[in-house]
């Protein structure tokens, strides 16, 4: 598990620029937001008001050509008349033709060179003759002798304006007359303009001083948003085609569409704002769990213990750096492996599949000592402490193994182990030295028994020789048999030392208490006869053997039954027993040594296996130590307690070897 951590990464100090560029961009698109209607709205309106103008132009242009339409027909019939003029009937027609194509031209007069009126079409002459605007037309057009307009006139309340065309005629350079037509702009707005253009807009005709002197509005008056203006270009008349849209300013979708703008907006900003401290909080978690994740990652590389996770199916998935350390490999060699590891050693591969199998059906051994090998191929003993690994839901998902590297242990131990040999060894070179007096009395009278067996001998042979006597073979076989006995006594004693003696290292065999017994008999007896103790042994016959060091063992029983003897050195002669005795119970073969001599005071039961305490004047004070050490190094316990009929009892009790025949 890699944890990446820095307390103050680059990347947090970045953090609040990180935020500016959304919130910067969330802005900028409800600015848009806001925008984009008003630029819709705008642009709807402009749309609107170049169709106006477009339309207007139109109405214009379709007003000037009824107009000049008419003035064309009035052209051709004012040079008829000046040629040749029509029979009065025939004229009537033409100019009933006339009217029948523009119904706005209200009137056609023909006057004479005089100002007569020759002919007259439509509704009666005015009694006050022409309009004055109408004079001043033909005054114009007679000097530049063009058609022209009038200005309009006659607009009032009641009635709509009209205009005249007054069209000069000449015969051969000579004014020969004139045709004068007049049209009602009312009926011209009327029946030029179409219905749907009237519908949408309000059209009036306007003259130079800003009268409306004709108007057409269908769809009712205009709003006065969309509107244009357009000069009627023609010559002599100044007026004006004013439109005026009924229709107002866009507002219904622009409102609509800001309205759900705003409650966008709004909804973005609050859940920008959620998002915001949803976003936060997840930060600040997610800081905490990094702070913690090192936390975690500085104590699990700060431990010595290793540590090691695996699945259900016994696939590592994790291990920490002092795991790495004792098995000597990188943690990518070992993270997703499963069994056989790279640091199974295979001297004990039986032990780890037996194991392995217990993980995979769910019951593993809590603590157990197994030897890994590391990468260099050296072994390292540890001690694996296995639980199960559970997750936030109560699940177990595997297994955690502390593993703890016991090689200093173990050579503390060895090193302890070494120094108790060394102790045990000069204690039993002590106890040589201390019954060395004994020992040597003891070898003293097998040697004068030899020699003296010896010396007879020869004199035997030397009298032989002298007095010229035979030999009796029965008497020197018997002297050198005797000799050879005792030869054989002393060897065995001094045998007894010297395997007592000798430094080696403790083996655990099957062994009888009878022959450790027997082992020391020689030494025991040695003491008991000097100090005037009866040894009594007491040995039933179906004593298991027990699984131990001979020598320790023998070592152990001569300490307790020297201490038995010296401890009787004041008891009355008659009552210095001493008794071994040996019993089997639950499993135990336990051995008491029991004298009679002074007990043990509570004062020096509490010291009593403490090394070199000592109640003696040449006491070492190490035998119960030693003798103790030992004992539990074969699983057994040394006890001692007070003998009713005076004296101590020391018992020593070692596990029986279970299913093995007794050895004798
Ligand atoms: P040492 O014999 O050199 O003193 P031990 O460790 O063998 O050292 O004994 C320690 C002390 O325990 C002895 O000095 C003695 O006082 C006491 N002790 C040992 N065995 C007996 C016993 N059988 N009866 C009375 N006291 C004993």
């Amino acid at each position: 598990m890699k944890i990446p951590f820095a307390p103050q990464s680059a990347e947090q100090r970045s953090r609040p620029w990180r935020w500016l560029v959304p919130v910067l961009l969330v802005l900028l698109f409800l600015a848009v937001l806001i925008w984009l209607p008003w630029q819709a709205r705008q642009m709807e309106s402009n749309e609107r008001q170049e169709q106006l103008i477009a339309d207007t132009l139109w109405v214009e242009q379709t007003l000037r050509f009824e107009l000049a339409r008419s003035e064309e027909a009035l052209v051709a019939l004012g040079a008829d008349l000046v040629v040749q003029p029509p029979a009065p009937a025939v004229l009537q027609m033409r100019m009933a033709q006339m009217a029948k194509n523009g119904p706005e031209l209200m009137r056609v007069v023909w006057y004479d060179a005089d100002g007569k009126v020759m002919a007259i079409h439509g509704s009666d002459l005015p009694a006050r003759g022409l309009a004055e605007a109408t004079l001043n037309a033909a005054e114009v057009a007679r000097a530049t002798r063009r058609g022209r307009y009038s200005e309009p006139y006659g607009a009032t309340q009641a009635s709509h304006g009209m205009i005249d065309f007054y069209l000069p005629l000449y015969d051969r350079g000579e004014f020969a007359g004139s045709l004068v037509a007049s049209y009602s702009l009312q009926v011209l707005l009327d029946e030029t303009v179409p219905w749907w253009f009237a519908q949408d807009n309000a059209l009036s005709l306007i003259d130079g001083d800003d009268r409306v002197v004709a108007q057409r509005a269908a769809g009712g008056p205009g709003r006065g948003v969309y509107t244009h203006r357009r000069e009627l270009d023609l010559p002599g008349a100044l007026m004006v085609l004013s439109t005026d849209s009924v229709k107002s300013a866009p507002n219904l979708l622009p409102n609509l569409l800001v309205g759900s703008v705003i409650v966008l907006a709004l909804g973005l900003v609050l859940s920008l704002g959620a998002l915001w401290r949803h976003i936060s909080r997840t930060l600040a978690a997610e800081s905490a769990l990094r702070q913690q994740m090192a936390f975690r990652t500085a104590m699990e590389n700060s431990l010595l213990t290793g540590l090691r996770a695996r699945d259900l199916e016994g696939r590592v998935t994790y291990v920490n750096r002092a795991f790495c350390q004792i098995v000597g490999l990188p943690p990518e060699e070992v993270v997703g492996m499963k069994p056989p590891m790279p640091y199974w050693a295979p001297e004990a591969m039986a032990d780890y599949e037996e194991r392995f199998r217990g993980v995979l059906s769910g019951n593993v051994t809590p603590q157990f000592e197994t030897v890994f090998q590391r990468s260099d191929g050296a072994r390292v003993p540890v001690l694996v402490f296995e639980a199960p690994l559970v997750d936030v839901y109560g699940k177990q998902t595997g297994w955690m193994s502390s593993i703890l590297d016991i090689t200093d242990r173990k050579r503390v131990e060895e090193l302890n182990r070494q120094q108790e040999e060394k102790l045990q060894a000069s204690a039993r070179l002590a106890t040589m030295g201390e019954i060395s007096s004994m020992l040597a009395h003891e070898l003293n009278q097998p040697l004068a028994a030899i020699s003296s067996y010896t010396a007879g001998a020869l004199n035997m042979l030397d009298r032989a020789s002298q007095s010229g006597e035979e030999v009796k073979p029965a008497l020197l076989r018997h002297a050198l048999e005797q000799a050879r006995q005792q030869a054989q006594r002393a060897g065995k004693i001094i045998r007894s030392v010297h395997e007592f003696v000798k430094k080696r290292e403790p083996e655990r065999q099957e062994v009888t208490i009878r022959s450790v017994i027997d082992g020391v008999r020689a030494l025991i007896e040695l003491q008991t006869r000097q100090a005037g103790v009866v040894l009594q042994v007491q040995l039933p016959p179906d004593l298991p053997p027990v699984l131990a060091d001979r020598v320790l063992l023998e070592q152990v029983l001569l300490n307790l039954t020297r201490n038995a003897i010296e401890a009787m050195h004041d008891t009355r002669p008659y009552d210095r027993i001493l008794r071994i005795a040996c019993e089997r119970k639950d499993g135990q073969v336990s051995v008491s040594v029991i004298d009679r001599g002074h007990g043990i005071p509570p004062e020096v039961a509490e010291r009593l296996f403490s090394p070199f305490f000592s109640t003696k004047a040449e006491g070492m004070g190490m035998g119960l130590s030693i003798c103790r050490t030992a004992i539990e190094f074969h699983g057994g316990t040394l006890t001692h307690a007070p003998n009713p009929s005076g004296g101590t009892i020391f018992t020593f009790s070692l596990p029986e070897q279970a299913a093995t025949p007794a050895l004798g």
